[in-house]
């Protein structure tokens, strides 16, 4: 027993239907002209809850786009400053989530994000952004917002596809909260728990995407999987599909999503604990067989080549992730890896 445990601070409200506390939530923050943020797709949900709000929605932007550009968020302030809005009601997945953390970085407005995805990012102090064509990531408490409004109704409309691979995202960010370096006994709770909730969740998710219980059962496991992400530290999962996303430009979802079992076999002897914790979780013989199960009831691609992915491109992803190093439980090896990704490119059980 030798840890730090630094908690984030944040209100949530959870519950079918807590949207209807959108209004009061804003209050509660003072913010009497709020940026309604949503992606195009989600524009005609933003302006619904914006409805029920009146007058607080200051001005409506549904311009948010993967990966948060640097354009975007320069297009977004001019809209905050043309109404002097004072604050950010984000509704929508990581990326609008993205949006509304960056307007919070430049001007420190508050935020109130309500999620529809099982992505995370509204519990992390991590802004991801791109500026010309170049991912960038920075943590700040400035970026982490206030007040998170979870309801399941609006995961709801998420198809199979979303879904699926948005839940083992999810997984992912849990399984490393369990060999982190700095982990601590609160994180590895939440980890465990948030696993075994959308472990049982997630495939009643794939047989019925409608099941309103089974939608809040994945999002309170995402929530504690969100926690974990924005408290300690990740390893090789995030970065080989870091590395894979970016040097291939693949799906971000759909890359954690198949990757989950094969970084967790990669770590099954040097991190036994996490491994025992997964296993539990998850009613398995085995964390990594646990998880390739789940991935293969779960995952849209089953594999890498599935994906078009080839074995040159393979070599690559081996290379560069080579470049920086970093923590993990068992010493990243080009060749450990070069394996691992292969498994990864046939789809075998690892
Ligand atoms: P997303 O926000 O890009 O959403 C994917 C698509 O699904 C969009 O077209 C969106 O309109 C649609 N969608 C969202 N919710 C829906 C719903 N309920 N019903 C129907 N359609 C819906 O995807 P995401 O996976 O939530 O987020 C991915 C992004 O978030 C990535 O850029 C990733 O890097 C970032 N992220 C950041 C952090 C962080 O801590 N900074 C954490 C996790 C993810």
């Amino acid at each position: 027993m030798d840890f730090v445990y630094n908690a984030n601070p944040s209100r949530v409200i959870f519950g079918a239907g807590a949207r209807a506390r959108v209004g009061e939530e804003l209050e509660r923050l003072g913010i009497k002209r709020a940026i309604v943020l949503s992606t195009p797709d989600q524009s005609q949900l933003a302006a619904e809850i914006a409805k029920t709000i009146g007058g607080r929605a200051g001005i409506m932007y549904p311009g948010a786009v993967m990966h948060t550009p640097t354009e975007v968020t320069e297009s977004a302030l001019q809209a905050v400053s043309s109404v002097r809005a004072d604050g950010c009601l984000a509704i929508g997945g990581g990326s609008t989530t993205g949006l509304s953390k960056a307007i919070a970085y430049r001007t420190d407005l508050p935020q109130l994000i309500v999620p529809t995805t099982f992505a995370g990012s509204e519990m992390t102090p991590i802004l991801g952004q791109t500026e010309m064509g170049r991912k960038t990531t920075l943590s700040s408490p400035k970026v982490l917002p206030e007040t998170v409004i979870y309801d399941p109704e609006l995961t709801v409309t998420m198809p199979k596809f979303i879904s699926g691979p948005s839940g083992l995202n999810a997984i992912a960010h849990s399984m490393e909260g369990l060999y982190a370096r700095d982990r601590n006994p609160i994180i590895s709770m939440m980890a465990e728990e948030s696993i075994r909730a959308l472990g049982v969740a997630l495939p009643k998710l794939m047989d019925d995407p409608s099941n309103l219980e089974a939608h809040g059962d994945a999002l309170y496991g995402a929530w504690f999987a969100g926690i974990c992400l924005g408290s300690v530290g990740m390893a090789i999962h995030h970065k080989i599909c870091h590395t894979l996303g970016g040097t291939l430009n693949l799906n971000h979802a759909d890359v954690h999503a198949l990757m989950l079992p094969y970084t967790a076999a990669y770590n099954r002897e040097a991190a036994p604990e996490a491994m025992a914790a997964i296993a539990r979780a998850l009613k398995a013989h085995d964390g990594p067989r646990g998880l390739y199960a789940l991935m293969k009831v779960c995952a849209s691609k089953r594999s890498l080549k599935e994906m078009g992915v080839s074995e040159a491109d393979l070599e690559k992803v081996a290379d560069i992730a080579m470049e920086n190093p970093y923590f993990n439980p068992r010493p990243v090896t080009r060749e450990g890896i070069r394996e691992m990704l292969q498994a990864a490119y046939e789809g075998r059980e690892p």
